[in-house]
């Protein structure tokens, strides 16, 4: 594991660096960028002017003279003309290679009736005649009357081959009947275990399955080859820099789509990646001395290696998610793992130095995430682990401390919160009242201390990042509906969501001495914003666009015309 400097003494010899830089030994700033308005994101110096630029790192960080002083005959110099610069943003969790897949597919996003889920689908098969599957996805459960599509819909729109398309959650699929006769799925076929085929009163399978059982078609669909997937990751690390975002944690990857992407990064050093290895139950020695290996191998200069993900519950939406309490309508959710196993699996993941992500969404799975971390703590020798819980957005109140107590992480994704249709109609329903108001409590997990480091989950959500500090700011849509926010109570202000948006999800993969903050000697990731997100009303934010995105001193991303 890397070794960290205290912060203290970063800022000390980073600070020393800065006053040196003038003395005629040194060379000048390669760039300087004058007469901005900085929010820093450094508690001891949190505003400046002006930037200096030497390699990959910041020289300086203060007033546009002292700046302007670095500067020398090859210096370029940029005229910020009052814009407000952040941090480089960073995404705490987010999917790579979905979200380039889903950039060029068949998307429902923004279909928000069944007649235009199905008009969507009808197009895109019209226009895609070579297609051998038709798949998709983005569907929400709120444009259908039941919750629920069904296959004979999608008969209707997609006759002639298998058509096969995923709710925008990820945990629902929805094939025709073609593909399910292709996958042999039929009232006989048993329900496999962590999933659920949906059936009619006769017991025929709707085409709807639940969880683990969309292995049962996803399976078949031919999987993108290789060059469709160096696509799809490098518009995913163009549309990041486009959204401001210099780093990101890729939330569980497998290791051949890693090979792949440690190559495209070779090519288009655009992004810095922080990545998760899938967990693997009660893992072996043999199979942690190989996860170690693929830790080194990989190892560069723009992807690190650091944790491991796991699944504890499904989501809320199909009730999946694992609850004390239960659901209106009955059922808790069930846990994929018992106490028992997990405990055992972290506590190995844990002595190996690795961090361990879990996914728990459902207020018992965090129960057992945080049981799990507390018990590998306490049972192994003492570091500093930050091991996280990523979605927690069902919690007891109750065990909220338990984040700051035992250095763990809130993982949590600033969009989540969006109140579209689909989350006030069967989102908030599938939790009723009592729940609700402790869902996404972004607010209450500030007030106990805890370290929340944001993200997109991408392609859950777009990981655009302004969008999504409007939402975590006033958890209205755009229309700015409902009016003052969707569990007002939980809203954040800026400067909270810019935290956990650039230092917090920094710590969150223990590089926060390196970037996260804008301070001498931490690299040159930064972005330059349209408007002053910090000035301007919350409802204003959301049509703030990124001018400039700078990773390691260098534009990753410039909006034409800037
Ligand atoms: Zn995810």
């Amino acid at each position: 594991m890397r070794s960290l400097m205290k912060p203290g003494a970063a800022t000390i010899a980073a600070f020393l660096l800065a006053s040196s830089a003038g003395a005629s030994a040194s060379p000048p700033a390669d760039r300087v960028f004058v007469g901005g308005r900085i929010w820093t994101g450094d508690p001891l110096h949190p505003t400046a002017e002006a930037l200096a630029v030497r390699g990959t790192t910041l020289l300086a960080v203060g007033s546009s003279a002292e700046v302007r002083g670095l500067a020398g005959k090859g210096t370029e110099v940029v005229d910020l003309r009052g814009r407000r610069v952040v941090p480089g943003f960073i995404d705490a969790h987010l999917h790579l290679l979905g979200g380039g897949l889903s950039l060029g597919r068949l998307r429902l996003d923004d279909a928000e009736t069944a007649a235009t889920v199905m008009e969507t689908i009808r197009a895109w098969a019209l226009a895609h005649p070579d297609a051998d599957w038709v798949r998709g996805e983005g569907w929400t459960y709120a444009a259908f009357a039941s919750g629920l599509p069904t296959r004979e819909a999608l008969d209707a729109v997609v006759p002639d081959r298998p058509a096969w398309l995923v709710s925008y959650d990820g945990h629902t699929g929805w094939a025709n009947s073609m593909a399910l006769r292709i996958a042999e799925v039929t009232r006989e076929t048993k329900d496999p275990p962590g999933g659920r085929i949906v059936r009619d009163a006769a017991g025929a399978p709707t085409g709807v399955l639940e969880e683990s059982a969309q292995r049962l078609v996803s399976r078949l669909v031919p999987p993108p080859p290789r060059f469709e997937k160096e696509r799809a990751f490098e518009r995913a690390i163009a549309q990041a820099a486009a959204w401001g975002l210099t780093s990101v944690h890729e939330a569980g990857i497998a290791e051949d789509d890693l090979a792949i992407l440690v190559s495209v990064l070779e090519q288009k050093p655009a992004l810095r990646v922080y990545a998760a290895l899938p967990i693997e139950r009660d893992p072996s020695a043999d199979g942690l001395a190989r996860q170690d290996a693929v830790r080194q191998r990989y190892a560069s200069r723009r992807l690190t290696i650091g944790a491991v993900k796991g699944y504890l519950d499904g989501v809320v939406e199909s009730k999946t998610a694992a609850m004390f309490d239960p659901y209106p309508g009955g059922g808790n959710g069930l846990p994929r793992w018992t106490q028992e196993e997990l405990d055992r699996t972290v506590a190995a993941y844990d002595r190996a130095g690795w961090q361990v992500m879990l996914h728990a969404i459902g207020d018992r799975a965090v129960d057992m995430a945080l049981t799990a971390f507390e018990r590998a703590a306490a049972a192994n020798a003492t570091r500093d682990r930050r091991h996280r819980v990523e979605h927690l957005e069902v919690v007891r109140l109750a065990d909220l401390p338990r984040f700051k107590a035992g250095g763990i992480v809130a993982s949590t994704q600033a969009t989540f919160p969006y109140p579209n249709a689909n989350h006030l109609r069967v989102y908030v329903p599938a939790l009723g009242p009592e729940r609700a108001q402790r869902a996404l409590a972004f607010k209450a997990i500030d007030d106990a201390l805890a370290v929340q480091a944001f993200g997109s989950d991408w392609p859950v959500f777009p990981a655009d990042v302004l969008r999504a500090i409007a939402c975590a700011v006033t958890r209205t849509t755009r229309a700015g509906l409902p009016a003052g926010g969707w569990e007002p109570a939980q809203r954040l202000s800026v400067e909270a969501a810019l935290r956990h948006f650039t230092r917090d999800a920094a710590f969150a993969e223990h590089r926060e001495a390196e970037k996260g903050t804008l301070a001498p000697g931490r690299l040159a990731d930064f972005v330059v914003l349209s408007q002053d997100l910090l000035a301007i009303a919350p409802e204003r934010i959301q049509d703030t666009q990124v001018l400039l995105t700078v990773l390691g001193g260098q534009d990753s991303y410039r909006a034409p015309g800037f």
